[in-house]
Protein backbone atom coordinates (compact mmCIF):
# COMPACT_ATOMS: atom_id res chain seq x y z
CA UNK A 1 0.00 0.00 0.00
CA UNK A 2 1.02 3.38 -0.30
CA UNK A 3 1.43 5.69 2.79
CA UNK A 4 -0.21 9.08 1.24
CA UNK A 5 -2.57 8.95 -1.62
CA UNK A 6 -3.05 12.06 -3.38
CA UNK A 7 -6.20 13.03 -4.62
CA UNK A 8 -5.89 15.63 -7.35
CA UNK A 9 -2.78 16.96 -9.53
CA UNK A 10 -3.46 21.05 -8.86
CA UNK A 11 -1.01 22.87 -7.31
CA UNK A 12 -2.61 21.58 -3.81
CA UNK A 13 -1.71 17.93 -4.49
CA UNK A 14 1.38 18.94 -6.23
CA UNK A 15 2.52 20.47 -3.55
CA UNK A 16 1.48 17.80 -1.07
CA UNK A 17 2.64 14.74 -3.24
CA UNK A 18 6.16 17.22 -2.98
CA UNK A 19 6.33 17.24 0.87
CA UNK A 20 5.41 13.59 0.97
CA UNK A 21 8.13 12.17 -0.98
CA UNK A 22 10.49 14.34 0.45
CA UNK A 23 9.86 12.50 4.19
CA UNK A 24 10.82 9.69 2.37
CA UNK A 25 7.04 8.46 2.11
CA UNK A 26 5.70 5.43 -0.67
CA UNK A 27 3.26 8.68 -2.50
CA UNK A 28 1.13 8.24 -4.94
CA UNK A 29 -0.88 10.66 -6.84
CA UNK A 30 -4.18 10.54 -8.60
CA UNK A 31 -5.88 13.09 -11.05
CA UNK A 32 -8.61 13.19 -13.41
CA UNK A 33 -6.37 15.91 -15.42
CA UNK A 34 -3.35 16.70 -13.81
CA UNK A 35 -2.82 20.60 -13.59
CA UNK A 36 -6.24 21.46 -12.29
CA UNK A 37 -7.41 25.08 -12.84
CA UNK A 38 -4.03 26.38 -13.93
CA UNK A 39 -4.11 24.82 -17.03
CA UNK A 40 -7.46 26.81 -17.72
CA UNK A 41 -5.38 30.05 -16.27
CA UNK A 42 -4.22 32.13 -19.36
CA UNK A 43 -1.85 34.97 -17.31
CA UNK A 44 -0.53 34.52 -13.40
CA UNK A 45 0.91 37.40 -12.07
CA UNK A 46 0.03 36.56 -8.20
CA UNK A 47 2.25 33.81 -7.90
CA UNK A 48 5.00 35.31 -5.37
CA UNK A 49 8.90 35.59 -7.32
CA UNK A 50 7.64 34.92 -10.58
CA UNK A 51 6.41 37.96 -12.26
CA UNK A 52 4.37 36.97 -14.91
CA UNK A 53 3.49 33.25 -16.06
CA UNK A 54 1.50 31.29 -17.99
CA UNK A 55 -0.69 28.33 -16.95
CA UNK A 56 0.27 26.03 -19.64
CA UNK A 57 3.75 26.84 -18.09
CA UNK A 58 3.11 27.08 -14.40
CA UNK A 59 1.27 23.25 -15.05
CA UNK A 60 4.59 21.82 -17.21
CA UNK A 61 7.05 23.29 -14.12
CA UNK A 62 4.90 21.65 -11.34
CA UNK A 63 4.81 18.12 -13.13
CA UNK A 64 8.51 18.46 -13.75
CA UNK A 65 9.13 18.91 -10.18
CA UNK A 66 6.96 16.01 -8.97
CA UNK A 67 8.47 13.67 -11.47
CA UNK A 68 11.74 14.57 -9.71
CA UNK A 69 10.81 12.38 -7.02
CA UNK A 70 9.62 8.74 -6.53
CA UNK A 71 6.33 9.47 -6.92
CA UNK A 72 3.53 7.15 -8.57
CA UNK A 73 1.41 9.33 -11.09
CA UNK A 74 -1.76 8.11 -11.99
CA UNK A 75 -2.81 10.79 -14.47
CA UNK A 76 -6.29 10.36 -16.08
CA UNK A 77 -8.03 8.68 -13.62
CA UNK A 78 -10.54 9.89 -11.44
CA UNK A 79 -11.52 8.72 -7.78
CA UNK A 80 -15.07 7.63 -7.11
CA UNK A 81 -15.39 6.46 -3.39
CA UNK A 82 -13.36 5.88 -0.33
CA UNK A 83 -13.47 3.29 2.00
CA UNK A 84 -11.46 1.87 4.81
CA UNK A 85 -11.21 -1.17 6.89
CA UNK A 86 -8.02 -0.43 8.97
CA UNK A 87 -6.40 0.52 5.50
CA UNK A 88 -8.53 3.63 3.20
CA UNK A 89 -9.27 2.39 -0.20
CA UNK A 90 -9.72 4.66 -3.03
CA UNK A 91 -11.78 3.10 -6.29
CA UNK A 92 -11.49 4.71 -9.34
CA UNK A 93 -14.01 4.92 -12.21
CA UNK A 94 -12.01 2.25 -14.15
CA UNK A 95 -12.90 -0.26 -11.10
CA UNK A 96 -9.24 -0.39 -9.97
CA UNK A 97 -8.21 0.19 -6.13
CA UNK A 98 -5.64 1.32 -4.58
CA UNK A 99 -4.73 1.26 -0.93
CA UNK A 100 -3.16 3.58 1.47
CA UNK A 101 -2.42 4.56 5.58
CA UNK A 102 -3.32 8.02 4.65
CA UNK A 103 -5.27 9.64 1.70
CA UNK A 104 -5.26 13.71 1.31
CA UNK A 105 -7.71 15.30 -0.90
CA UNK A 106 -7.04 17.71 -3.00
CA UNK A 107 -9.72 17.55 -6.04
CA UNK A 108 -9.89 21.62 -6.34
CA UNK A 109 -13.41 23.57 -7.10
CA UNK A 110 -15.24 24.47 -10.40
CA UNK A 111 -16.45 28.05 -11.30
CA UNK A 112 -20.23 27.96 -11.66
CA UNK A 113 -21.15 28.70 -15.02
CA UNK A 114 -23.94 31.09 -16.63
CA UNK A 115 -24.34 29.02 -19.61
CA UNK A 116 -25.61 31.40 -21.79
CA UNK A 117 -24.22 31.35 -25.77
CA UNK A 118 -20.45 33.10 -26.25
CA UNK A 119 -19.40 32.29 -22.56
CA UNK A 120 -17.53 29.66 -23.61
CA UNK A 121 -16.73 31.30 -26.80
CA UNK A 122 -15.08 34.04 -24.48
CA UNK A 123 -13.84 32.42 -21.86
CA UNK A 124 -10.19 33.98 -20.61
CA UNK A 125 -10.76 37.04 -23.60
CA UNK A 126 -12.99 39.18 -21.27
CA UNK A 127 -14.95 36.58 -19.64
CA UNK A 128 -13.47 35.77 -16.36
CA UNK A 129 -14.18 34.07 -13.02
CA UNK A 130 -11.00 35.31 -10.26
CA UNK A 131 -11.08 39.24 -10.02
CA UNK A 132 -7.73 38.59 -7.71
CA UNK A 133 -6.23 37.08 -10.75
CA UNK A 134 -7.82 39.30 -13.86
CA UNK A 135 -9.03 42.38 -12.48
CA UNK A 136 -6.34 44.38 -13.70
CA UNK A 137 -6.22 43.25 -17.00
CA UNK A 138 -8.71 45.48 -17.19
CA UNK A 139 -7.61 48.81 -15.42
CA UNK A 140 -9.88 51.69 -16.95
CA UNK A 141 -12.69 49.77 -18.82
CA UNK A 142 -15.87 49.12 -18.34
CA UNK A 143 -16.98 45.23 -16.78
CA UNK A 144 -19.88 43.86 -15.40
CA UNK A 145 -20.08 41.20 -12.82
CA UNK A 146 -22.71 38.52 -12.76
CA UNK A 147 -23.88 37.90 -9.58
CA UNK A 148 -25.35 39.76 -5.73
CA UNK A 149 -24.29 37.58 -3.71
CA UNK A 150 -20.65 38.14 -1.60
CA UNK A 151 -18.14 37.27 -3.93
CA UNK A 152 -20.36 39.07 -6.28
CA UNK A 153 -20.08 42.58 -4.37
CA UNK A 154 -16.78 41.91 -2.93
CA UNK A 155 -15.81 41.59 -6.57
CA UNK A 156 -17.47 44.74 -8.05
CA UNK A 157 -15.95 46.47 -4.59
CA UNK A 158 -12.61 44.96 -5.54
CA UNK A 159 -12.75 46.00 -9.31
CA UNK A 160 -14.50 49.45 -8.65
CA UNK A 161 -11.13 50.57 -7.59
CA UNK A 162 -9.30 49.63 -10.95
CA UNK A 163 -11.11 49.73 -13.58
CA UNK A 164 -13.30 52.79 -14.90
CA UNK A 165 -17.17 50.98 -14.25
CA UNK A 166 -18.64 48.17 -13.05
CA UNK A 167 -21.86 47.17 -13.60
CA UNK A 168 -23.51 44.11 -11.15
CA UNK A 169 -26.39 42.11 -12.51
CA UNK A 170 -28.18 40.45 -10.12
CA UNK A 171 -31.14 37.63 -11.16
CA UNK A 172 -33.62 38.25 -7.88
CA UNK A 173 -35.11 41.20 -6.68
CA UNK A 174 -32.71 41.70 -4.12
CA UNK A 175 -28.87 41.16 -3.13
CA UNK A 176 -28.42 38.40 -1.51
CA UNK A 177 -24.71 40.37 -0.22
CA UNK A 178 -24.13 41.53 3.51
CA UNK A 179 -25.17 44.46 4.34
CA UNK A 180 -22.14 46.14 5.09
CA UNK A 181 -20.93 45.43 1.38
CA UNK A 182 -24.22 46.48 0.21
CA UNK A 183 -23.49 50.07 1.52
CA UNK A 184 -19.68 49.71 0.68
CA UNK A 185 -20.96 49.30 -3.02
CA UNK A 186 -23.04 52.07 -2.80
CA UNK A 187 -20.60 54.12 -1.61
CA UNK A 188 -18.77 54.04 -4.62
CA UNK A 189 -19.56 56.52 -7.58
CA UNK A 190 -18.93 53.68 -10.18
CA UNK A 191 -21.27 51.02 -9.04
CA UNK A 192 -24.02 50.46 -10.84
CA UNK A 193 -26.92 47.22 -9.46
CA UNK A 194 -29.48 46.08 -11.59
CA UNK A 195 -31.73 43.49 -10.39
CA UNK A 196 -34.28 41.14 -11.62
CA UNK A 197 -31.60 40.93 -14.53
CA UNK A 198 -31.36 37.36 -16.28
CA UNK A 199 -28.30 37.71 -18.38
CA UNK A 200 -28.69 36.07 -22.12
CA UNK A 201 -25.89 36.48 -23.80
CA UNK A 202 -22.38 37.14 -24.28
CA UNK A 203 -21.48 39.40 -27.38
CA UNK A 204 -18.30 40.10 -28.58
CA UNK A 205 -16.14 40.84 -32.15
CA UNK A 206 -14.99 37.21 -32.64
CA UNK A 207 -11.61 37.69 -30.65
CA UNK A 208 -12.94 39.69 -27.41
CA UNK A 209 -16.39 40.20 -25.18
CA UNK A 210 -17.57 43.72 -26.47
CA UNK A 211 -21.22 43.44 -23.83
CA UNK A 212 -23.69 41.53 -23.01
CA UNK A 213 -27.67 41.26 -23.23
CA UNK A 214 -30.01 40.83 -20.36
CA UNK A 215 -33.85 40.54 -19.83
CA UNK A 216 -35.26 42.66 -17.16
CA UNK A 217 -37.57 39.76 -15.71
CA UNK A 218 -39.95 42.78 -14.26
CA UNK A 219 -40.83 43.75 -17.84
CA UNK A 220 -39.31 41.38 -20.01
CA UNK A 221 -37.48 43.70 -22.24
CA UNK A 222 -34.35 43.15 -23.88
CA UNK A 223 -31.51 45.37 -23.12
CA UNK A 224 -27.64 45.48 -24.23
CA UNK A 225 -24.70 46.80 -22.10
CA UNK A 226 -21.72 46.90 -23.81
CA UNK A 227 -18.46 46.14 -21.73
CA UNK A 228 -14.92 45.04 -22.03
CA UNK A 229 -15.12 41.87 -19.51
CA UNK A 230 -17.37 39.84 -17.62
CA UNK A 231 -16.75 38.48 -13.92
CA UNK A 232 -18.68 35.88 -13.39
CA UNK A 233 -19.55 35.16 -9.74
CA UNK A 234 -22.50 32.91 -9.18
CA UNK A 235 -20.35 30.31 -7.22
CA UNK A 236 -17.53 28.22 -6.77
CA UNK A 237 -18.78 24.32 -6.60
CA UNK A 238 -16.47 22.29 -4.51
CA UNK A 239 -15.61 18.67 -6.19
CA UNK A 240 -16.37 16.56 -2.95
CA UNK A 241 -19.70 15.58 -3.88
CA UNK A 242 -18.00 12.03 -3.72
CA UNK A 243 -17.27 12.02 -0.13
CA UNK A 244 -20.55 13.20 1.02
CA UNK A 245 -20.89 10.78 4.07
CA UNK A 246 -17.56 9.34 4.06
CA UNK A 247 -16.07 12.86 5.94
CA UNK A 248 -17.54 16.00 6.85
CA UNK A 249 -18.46 18.75 4.56
CA UNK A 250 -19.75 22.43 5.06
CA UNK A 251 -23.50 22.94 3.56
CA UNK A 252 -21.74 24.52 0.59
CA UNK A 253 -19.94 21.44 0.12
CA UNK A 254 -16.54 21.80 1.48
CA UNK A 255 -14.28 19.51 3.29
CA UNK A 256 -14.13 20.23 7.20
CA UNK A 257 -10.14 20.83 8.01
CA UNK A 258 -8.17 21.54 11.05
CA UNK A 259 -5.54 23.60 11.46
CA UNK A 260 -2.93 20.80 10.21
CA UNK A 261 -5.34 19.79 7.44
CA UNK A 262 -7.07 16.97 8.64
CA UNK A 263 -10.66 15.96 8.17
CA UNK A 264 -13.18 14.75 10.26
CA UNK A 265 -11.78 10.77 10.10
CA UNK A 266 -8.38 10.82 11.26
CA UNK A 267 -6.17 9.48 8.56
CA UNK A 268 -7.97 11.76 6.16
CA UNK A 269 -6.11 15.13 4.94
CA UNK A 270 -7.53 18.11 2.71
CA UNK A 271 -5.68 20.99 0.72
CA UNK A 272 -7.23 23.57 -1.16
CA UNK A 273 -10.02 24.86 -3.21
CA UNK A 274 -11.67 21.82 -1.75
CA UNK A 275 -11.51 22.53 1.58
CA UNK A 276 -13.16 25.38 3.74
CA UNK A 277 -10.44 27.75 3.37
CA UNK A 278 -11.73 31.16 2.76
CA UNK A 279 -9.76 32.28 -0.06
CA UNK A 280 -8.87 30.29 -2.95
CA UNK A 281 -5.53 31.16 -5.05
CA UNK A 282 -2.72 29.37 -6.56
CA UNK A 283 -0.24 30.14 -3.72
CA UNK A 284 -2.85 29.41 -0.63
CA UNK A 285 -3.51 25.76 -2.60
CA UNK A 286 0.12 25.25 -2.13
CA UNK A 287 0.92 26.50 1.27
CA UNK A 288 -2.30 24.10 2.12
CA UNK A 289 -0.78 21.23 0.56
CA UNK A 290 2.34 20.91 2.60
CA UNK A 291 0.74 21.69 6.02
CA UNK A 292 -2.01 18.83 5.27
CA UNK A 293 0.96 16.49 3.77
CA UNK A 294 3.11 17.65 7.28
CA UNK A 295 -0.16 16.31 8.68
CA UNK A 296 0.09 13.07 7.44
CA UNK A 297 3.71 12.73 8.05
CA UNK A 298 2.63 13.64 12.12
CA UNK A 299 -0.16 11.06 11.73
CA UNK A 300 2.43 8.33 10.36
CA UNK A 301 4.88 8.30 12.66
CA UNK A 302 2.44 8.82 15.34
CA UNK A 303 0.51 5.44 14.27
CA UNK A 304 3.49 3.82 12.65
CA UNK A 305 2.65 0.02 14.55
CA UNK A 306 -1.01 -0.31 13.46
P1 LIG B 1 -7.42 22.45 -8.71
O1 LIG B 1 -6.45 23.32 -9.38
O2 LIG B 1 -8.88 22.62 -9.00
O3 LIG B 1 -6.99 20.95 -9.00
C1 LIG B 1 -7.84 19.87 -8.68
C2 LIG B 1 -7.25 18.58 -9.20
O4 LIG B 1 -8.06 17.49 -8.75
C3 LIG B 1 -7.20 18.44 -10.71
O5 LIG B 1 -6.04 17.72 -11.08
C4 LIG B 1 -8.47 17.63 -11.02
O6 LIG B 1 -8.40 16.95 -12.27
C5 LIG B 1 -8.45 16.68 -9.86
N1 LIG B 1 -9.71 16.02 -9.52
C6 LIG B 1 -10.92 16.57 -9.27
N2 LIG B 1 -11.82 15.61 -8.95
C7 LIG B 1 -11.15 14.43 -8.99
C8 LIG B 1 -11.51 13.07 -8.74
N3 LIG B 1 -12.73 12.72 -8.37
N4 LIG B 1 -10.55 12.10 -8.89
C9 LIG B 1 -9.27 12.44 -9.26
N5 LIG B 1 -8.88 13.70 -9.49
C10 LIG B 1 -9.81 14.69 -9.35
N6 LIG B 1 -5.21 31.64 -8.69
C11 LIG B 1 -4.13 32.45 -8.54
O7 LIG B 1 -3.48 32.42 -7.49
N7 LIG B 1 -3.75 33.29 -9.56
C12 LIG B 1 -4.39 33.35 -10.75
O8 LIG B 1 -4.02 34.12 -11.64
C13 LIG B 1 -5.52 32.49 -10.94
N8 LIG B 1 -6.24 32.53 -12.08
C14 LIG B 1 -7.29 31.66 -12.25
C15 LIG B 1 -7.96 31.67 -13.48
C16 LIG B 1 -8.98 30.79 -13.71
C17 LIG B 1 -9.68 30.79 -15.06
C18 LIG B 1 -9.38 29.87 -12.69
C19 LIG B 1 -10.49 28.86 -12.94
C20 LIG B 1 -8.74 29.88 -11.45
C21 LIG B 1 -7.69 30.78 -11.22
N9 LIG B 1 -7.01 30.83 -9.99
C22 LIG B 1 -5.91 31.64 -9.86
C23 LIG B 1 -7.39 29.97 -8.86
C24 LIG B 1 -6.46 28.75 -8.77
O9 LIG B 1 -6.35 28.15 -10.04
C25 LIG B 1 -6.96 27.75 -7.73
O10 LIG B 1 -7.07 28.37 -6.47
C26 LIG B 1 -6.01 26.56 -7.59
O11 LIG B 1 -5.81 25.93 -8.84
C27 LIG B 1 -6.55 25.54 -6.60
O12 LIG B 1 -5.69 24.45 -6.56
P2 LIG B 1 -6.18 23.01 -6.09
O13 LIG B 1 -4.99 22.13 -6.23
O14 LIG B 1 -6.84 23.11 -4.77
O15 LIG B 1 -7.34 22.57 -7.11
Amino acid sequence: PFEVLVVGGGPAGAAAAIYAARKGLRTGIVADKFGGQVAETVGIENFISVKATEGPRLVANLEAHVRDYEVDIMDNQKAVSLTTDGLFELELASGAKLRSRTVLLATGARWREMNVPGEKEYRGKGVAYCPHCDGPLFKGKRVAVIGGGNSGIEAAIDLANIVEHVTVLEFDKTLRADDVLQRKAASMGNIKIITQAMTTEVTGDGTRVNGLNYTDRATGESHHVALAGIFVQIGLVPNAEWLKGTIDLTPRGEIVVDERGQTSVPGIFAAGDVTNSPFKQIIIAMGSGATASLGAFDYLIRHSDE
